[in-house]
């Protein structure tokens, strides 16, 4: 049953369209389960319909020419009671409605389960049997298995052949006349509209994109098709030089194996028979490795079932010598959305910045590090979009709509225009809240509330400064540490840390210690694990490795010296140990400098409140350090136990929740009993509703992204302390974050500050 059911997903996930993939779903089930007739129906919310899009065993002249009304039928059953239907007896149920342009007597037995995807009734999955029989449980199971597993296919294959334009879906959701338009998160505030360049990562096949345009010199593509070829023969051969003494001969079969399926006509005549046909080398080669791999993971013969494994390593090597072949940097648009399954850090940076109007991606939420360093570069970002078709976008135009987490794809002209004067809208508010820049973030009730930028990369200090910055509240160390092939020296590490304390001398700078592992890696120092979250990250890495801890707060001391304006900030505390352990290596590195003659002064130390039991130590953490620095973003994500970047539960993933907003009520209250002061670093700290919480709460500084401090600004200028402190009396009392947003829409709203929250909005 699961090599049948992994067989049909496969199957289905190559597929290159709806039509497709519909179809091997209801040939493949109807085949396995032996019944006489096995059809999808997919829901078109617009016409209120169910549509038969699939059958085996019905008239196939019926195939999106027959429907049921929504509420009409078995099949709205169906889709109603979002469970399965399963009767001995269709004909005399009292919601049978007979079908006479299937152009086929009743079938009797019938069993029909919902195609749930994200808890919308996508369409249902049905088989039917001519005689009257009840379909056993083992059948009902497989049924819904599939039905579960390929929803999400089904959800992805609509919007592919949406895009493409693909025939028979048209009247679908999500193809709308308007183009399509997809849900995603909002990851960076802003509205971008550009085209679209796919960016993936080396050596992935999955993640190659289609390109709109066929290369320019067909043959010239061949020849470097057949280069990478050559140097994957060679690579493998040396490997196999390599391994000659240590494997044995049977073993180092496999590189004759692989040497073999290099040179024969299968693999290499397919793909140059697809380049000549107009593709490119890379999407050529993904093409024919999958057609490959599907052959080898259809064959009984659990032996060869497993060489799909060996074509596909065959094929990343190819792909890996295509790359290397191709110096040139991606032609980036003039007004260039980045696409990617996963955008990292360093395909941001690598786009040229006057090019990049926009970020998209398919995995994270809004606290990931994609949104985060969106924010930074000022960049609308939309993350999560779970169902964009990322190989098929290169080329595209999209809009993103950063606000609402919206995506639209190939926009009809009237979005189009409505979205340029959003746009124009909101260049104008920047252009506002520039004037902002020198005035102080003092609410009309003389209340001080300083706002720092948190920053990370070196070209991130000019939008700070230039954003009016008051200082740095949370410098992240982790981005020298990710560009680079190895541990940055303490001398290295030292300029950089020191041009940071130079610039904003005297403002504060918080220099935040290493805090990789979770999404945060490094190339040069892999850690795998199944919950990395959840696992060696942040300060459990650095005290492990105290050689590492020392030479980075080495440097971060010398880096304050003579300025006193640095501070250190310790990430991922969880219990009172590992802040003793920390606080004592401060001390050496202190210690020793001290008797190397530097003139490095005591520093100050801070804590990020970032995992939930630390709330509950306050009292013991405030009184061992100088401050405290909320992580919202990991802080959420440990309290409500959601994944900060997994798009499956991103809607859960909430800062507005009642317990985060209890949370940090309680560190404030804490912090006070020791008069220590409280700052928000994370990506809370830059929503301006959020920002009204915690003028509310009293926390005593905001840090966050450049692009928002001015937004934040525009808040604290126009909202009253006292005002502030009364709607947080309000919103304690709301037991939902959705209410406690809506309450927080409102104010802003009738504050005339609805533009901070709402594309274009007044
Ligand atoms: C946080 O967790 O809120 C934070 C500021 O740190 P990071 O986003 O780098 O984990
Ligand atoms: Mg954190």
């Amino acid at each position: 049953m699961l090599e049948t059911l992994r067989r049909i997903i496969q199957e289905v996930n190559l597929a290159s369209d709806l039509e497709q993939a519909l179809n091997i779903i209801v040939t493949r089930v109807k085949e396995k389960m032996c019944v006489d007739v096995c059809s999808v129906y997919l829901a078109s919310e617009s016409q209120k319909r169910h549509i038969l899009m699939a059958s085996d065993g019905l008239n196939p002249g019926s195939i999106g020419k027959v429907w049921l009304e929504f509420g009409q039928g078995l099949v709205s059953l169906v889709a109603e009671r979002a469970e399965p239907v399963n009767l001995e007896d269709a004909p005399s149920h009292p919601r049978f409605f007979f079908l006479a342009a299937t152009k086929e007597n009743p079938f009797h037995a019938f069993l029909g389960v919902p195609i749930m995807h994200h808890r919308k009734v996508l369409g249902v999955l049905i088989v039917q049997q001519r005689a009257m029989r009840r379909f056993l449980e083992d059948e009902t199971a497989f049924l819904l298995t599939i039905a579960a597993q390929l929803a999400g296919a089904i959800a992805h294959a609509e919007v592919s052949g949406g895009i493409s334009g693909i025939g028979g879906i048209s009247s679908l959701p999500g193809s709308v006349a308007d183009g399509i338009s997809l849900k995603g998160l909002p990851g960076a505030p802003g509205v971008a509209i550009g085209t679209a360049l796919v960016v993936y990562p080396p050596a992935d096949l999955d993640s190659v994109p289609d390109r709109q345009t066929p290369p320019a010199d067909l043959e010239l593509e061949v020849s470097c098709f057949r280069d990478a070829v050559d140097q994957a023969q060679s690579d493998i051969r040396t490997l196999q030089t390599r391994l000659k003494t240590v494997l044995s001969s049977e073993d180092q079969a496999l590189f004759d194996a692989y040497l073999q399926m290099l040179g024969s006509a299968s693999i290499v005549d397919d793909v140059i028979e697809r380049i000549r046909n107009g593709g490119w080398a890379s999407s050529a080669l993904r093409d024919t490795i999958a057609n490959h791999v599907r052959v080898f993971e259809n064959m009984d013969d659990p032996y060869m079932r497993e060489r799909a494994v060996d074509v596909k390593d065959l094929g990343r090597r190819i792909l890996m010598c295509i790359q290397k072949g191709r110096h040139n940097p991606p032609p980036y648009p003039e007004r260039t959305i980045l696409v990617g399954n996963e955008i990292t850090a360093t395909m941001l940076a690598e786009a040229p910045v006057e090019r990049l109007v926009g970020v998209i991606s398919a995995k994270g939420s809004s606290s990931s590090h994609v949104a985060i360093l969106a924010r930074a570069l000022g960049i609308p970002a939309v993350v999560g979009v779970q169902d964009i078709p990322v190989s098929r976008m290169d080329g595209r135009e999209l809009i993103a709509d950063g606000y609402n987490g919206l995506v639209y794809v190939a926009p009809s002209e009237q979005i189009r225009r409505e979205y340029e004067r959003l746009a124009r809208d909101e260049a104008e508010l920047v252009a506002e809240l520039e004037e902002l820049r020198d005035l102080p973030a003092e609410t009309p009730d003389g209340y001080r509330m300083p706002l720092y930028a948190n920053t990370g990369l070196l070209s991130d200090i000019t939008p700070s400064l230039r954003s009016g910055a008051e200082g740095v509240g949370l410098y992240r160390t982790e981005f020298p540490f990710m560009i680079r092939d190895r541990f940055p020296s303490e001398d290295e590490q030292y300029r950089i840390y020191r041009k940071l304390v130079e610039e904003f001398a005297p403002r504060p700078v918080v220099l935040r210690t290493l805090d990789v592992g979770g999404d945060k890696a490094l190339s040069y120092f892999p850690i795998v694990e199944d919950n990395p979250f959840l696992g060696w990250r942040g300060i459990r890495i650095t005290l492990d490795h105290p050689e590492l801890f020392l030479v980075q707060v080495r440097a971060m001391l010398r880096a304050g010296a003579g300025y006193g304006n640095a501070s250190i900030l310790l990430p991922m505390i969880c219990n009172i140990s590992e802040l003793d352990e920390a606080l004592f290596l401060i001390h050496q590195a202190y210690r020793e400098l001290r008797e190397e003659c530097e003139q490095v002064t005591k520093p100050s130390i801070g804590v990020m409140i970032e995992v939930p039991s630390l709330v509950y130590q306050i009292d013991a953490v405030a009184q061992r350090v100088d401050f405290l620095s909320v992580g919202t973003n990991d802080l959420t994500q440990y309290l409500l136990a959601v994944d900060r970047n997994n798009s499956s539960v991103a809607s859960l993933y909430d800062s507005l929740s009642p317990a985060v907003i209890q949370a940090i009520k309680l560190v404030v209250e804490g912090a006070a009993r020791h008069q220590r002061p409280v700052s928000v670093c994370g990506e809370m700290a830059g929503d301006p509703r959020a920002a009204l919480l915690l003028l509310g709460l009293g926390v005593d500084s905001l840090s966050m992204s450049a692009s928002s401090l001015s937004r934040i600004k525009w808040v604290i200028r126009n909202i009253e302390r006292s005002k502030a402190q009364a709607l947080l009396a309000d919103v304690l009392l709301l037991e939902t974050a959705k209410e406690i947003r809506s309450y927080l829409d409102e104010v802003l709203i009738a504050a005339g500050l609805g533009g901070l929250v709402r594309a274009g909005g007044k």
